[in-house]
């Protein structure tokens, strides 16, 4: 597997099949593996927030998730084998963990929706072991006893659906103590997969043109969507070694 670096942040170029492959390593090795979807806007907040960049380059692996890393990749030289969204690779993961017996803890968005989206996945895939499931609000002083409680159910998996980079900084934080083998982040996914809200039509989704329905139907996305032209900028500027990225800062 290659690891490239698009704008300072690591990005690996792999398939669906890899990623699972590595999931069944971890879990039957109990050795951590922390998956972190890699999209433009994630590069950018880490150019912007040192700090931040850091604690997202303590993942394990990086999956290419947005379509702005492919065509980064494809600027920059850096061959991608496919685009590996954190959403398609959460079903598939689950849909794997049903087939393994592997226990899944989802934690994440409002309360409700990670219960409802443990149902649909029952449903969608027999035999899947949920191991529990919280929702993404609550306190510092309660997550503690979270922590505890995720702890005590021995989860193979654990999603965080909690936006970025609030899932990531709960991954990092408790990781280790969590002693949970596979941890990701995934987004809004669990709003898509509970029903809350719709999914871009699969013809939008094979042009990459997934975001351009979010900005529809969420109009207030349009501020976090700034990231992009500017991302695009760094890249073509990359590319044609007009700036080092420390003076773009
Ligand atoms: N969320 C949460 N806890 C919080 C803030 C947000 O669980 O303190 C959830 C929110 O309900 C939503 C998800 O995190 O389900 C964020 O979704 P968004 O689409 O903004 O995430 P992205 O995929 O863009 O990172």
């Amino acid at each position: 597997m290659e690891r490239h670096e698009i704008l300072g942040t690591p990005v690996d170029s792999l398939t669906y099949e890899d990623a699972l492959r590595l999931v069944k390593e971890s879990v039957e090795s109990r050795r951590p593996l922390w998956i972190l979807a890699v999209n433009p806007e994630k590069i950018i907040k880490a150019i912007d927030n040192e700090k931040l960049g850091r604690l997202l380059s303590g993942a394990d692996l990086f999956i290419p998730d947005g379509i702005g890393i492919l065509w980064a990749g494809r600027i920059l030289g850096k061959r991608f084998l496919e685009r590996v969204t954190g959403v398609d690779l959460f079903i598939a993961l689950t849909e794997e963990a049903a087939r393994q017996n592997w226990r899944v803890y989802l934690l994440g968005a409002a309360p409700g929706v990670a219960e409802e989206v443990a149902c649909r996945l029952q449903s969608r895939f027999p035999g899947l072991q949920v191991a529990g499931t919280h929702d993404g609000y609550f306190s510092r002083e309660e997550e503690k006893e979270l922590v505890a409680r995720i702890k005590k159910e021995k989860p193979d998996l654990l999603f965080v659906g909690m936006g970025s980079p609030k899932q990531e900084e709960f991954v990092s934080r408790y990781r280790k103590e969590l002693e949970v083998p596979v941890c990701m982040g995934v987004g809004g996914s669990f709003d898509v997969l509970s029903g809350k809200k719709k999914r871009a039509p699969r013809f939008l989704q094979q042009l990459g043109l997934e975001w351009s329905f979010r900005l529809f139907t969420e109009p207030s996305r349009i501020l976090r969507m700034k990231a992009l032209p500017r991302f695009i900028l760094l890249v073509l500027r990359k590319k044609f070694g007009l700036l080092k990225l420390e003076e773009d800062k």
